[in-house]
């Protein structure tokens, strides 16, 4: 049985999650859960689990919390409160779920509190994943990927050491401009953006996924998690979004993992890795299945892996530079302030002008986002 505590449970990952646990209660629990500010959900889904402790980030929202509540859990608030919930005794495994960066430092205490760590958020592995690996490395505690490719490349490295890899080859659904000419990206609107082909998702990780920065930021990510270089890792195009990632070996052996593109199917794998356990997620049936295409990223018309390239390969503080700037850059977007190329134009002018920091400390790292945030912002 897992224990789990679960930061972000009212996000899209959240909500799969508690999917999850509901399909396999006798193999995992919920002790602890986190949100931002969304207290009545919050205390929908507390009052279902009924999990020991919650933890409410926005403040002023705690009086609709303890309204809503029909338990009294332990109720811990704000980002300190995070780091609180996470360290709790009692669990297991941090599942850490939270869009941006908040989740950094609530890991990191996680993993010092011996915990292993299930990382949906994808930021805090490209801004610290070097801290991060050696923190869990020197604390014996287990890092899962939670993101559908990095799960599939987990589930395809199992048991195999680094050296037998030649190449990660990292799916792409390519977004829904696949197809669009180029000259015709200026003018794509918020409402094309937020229609992803394959996957349904939180608003920030689909304009990523229409970018290009999506698989850009996974690029770094699996670095960090798999200890390969940025060179090893390729990305291909995908458009049905069924394998979800491969590992070619030294061998020219490529191994894949295919599943219908349901983020229940990575969550429940890192909760219960090393076990596989039955449950109730639909089969793919090739015999309907049809046609798997596979094709080359349009990298010139999106720049995003291009630069998700020279900073994980320079690494640094500029991993970090390009999450925040893409960050503030999608935000824009989403309020009308700059156009589609706009959100890549943003981000390249931003690590054009950040000056690295070499081997940064976890401060470093973080004054470097909050640089990034400022310096996007003010060139909007
Ligand atoms: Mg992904």
């Amino acid at each position: 049985m897992r224990k789990i505590i679960l930061l972000g449970s009212t996000g899209s990952i959240g909500a799969s999650a508690l999917k999850v646990v509901s399909d396999i209660p006798e193999r995992v629990a919920v002790l602890g859960m986190a949100a931002h500010s969304s207290a009545e959900k919050l205390a929908r889904q507390a009052n279902r689990f009924r999990p020991s402790a919650l933890c409410l980030v926005d403040e002023s929202q705690l009086g609709t919390l303890r309204g809503a509540l029909e338990y009294q859990p332990e109720i811990y608030i704000g980002e300190a409160g995070l780091i609180e919930l996470a360290k709790m005794p009692e669990a297991d495994m941090l599942l850490v779920a939270i869009v941006g960066t908040g989740g950094l430092r609530p890991t990191l205490a996680a993993i010092e509190s011996g915990k292993d760590i299930a990382v949906a958020s994808k930021e805090i592995l490209v801004m610290a994943g070097k801290t991060i690996m050696a923190a869990a490395q020197s604390c014996g505690v287990n890092i899962l990927p939670v993101d559908s490719e990095h799960n599939a490349i987990f589930q395809c490295l199992e048991g195999r050491k680094a050296n037998d890899v030649r190449r990660i080859i990292l799916t792409a659904s390519g977004g829904p401009f696949r197809t669009l000419p180029a000259a015709e990206l200026e003018k794509v609107t918020l409402q094309e953006a937020l229609q992803h082909p394959t996957w349904s998702m939180g608003r920030k990780i689909t304009i990523d996924s229409a970018t290009l920065f999506n698989k850009g930021l996974e690029m770094i990510e699996a670095r960090w998690l798999f200890g390969v270089e940025i060179s090893q890792i390729e990305v291909v195009v995908h458009p049905q979004s069924i394998v979800h990632s491969m590992v070619e070996f030294t061998d020219a052996s490529i191994l894949a993992q295919l599943s219908h593109s349901d983020m229940c199917f990575p969550i429940q794998y890192a909760i219960t890795w090393p076990e596989r356990v039955a449950n109730s997620l639909k089969p793919l049936d090739f015999h309907h299945l049809g046609s798997l295409d596979f094709e080359a990223p349009r990298e010139r018309d999106f720049p995003a892996l291009t630069l998700a390239r020279q900073a994980g390969e320079l690494g640094a503080t500029l991993p970090a530079v390009f999450n925040a700037a893409n960050e503030v850059a999608v935000d824009a977007f989403i309020h009308e302030k700059i156009s589609f190329p706009g959100i890549w134009r943003l981000v390249e002018e931003t690590l054009a002008a950040h000056s690295p920091v070499a081997n940064p400390t976890l401060d470093a790292i973080i004054e470097s986002d909050a640089w990034a945030r400022k310096e996007a912002a003010n060139r909007i």
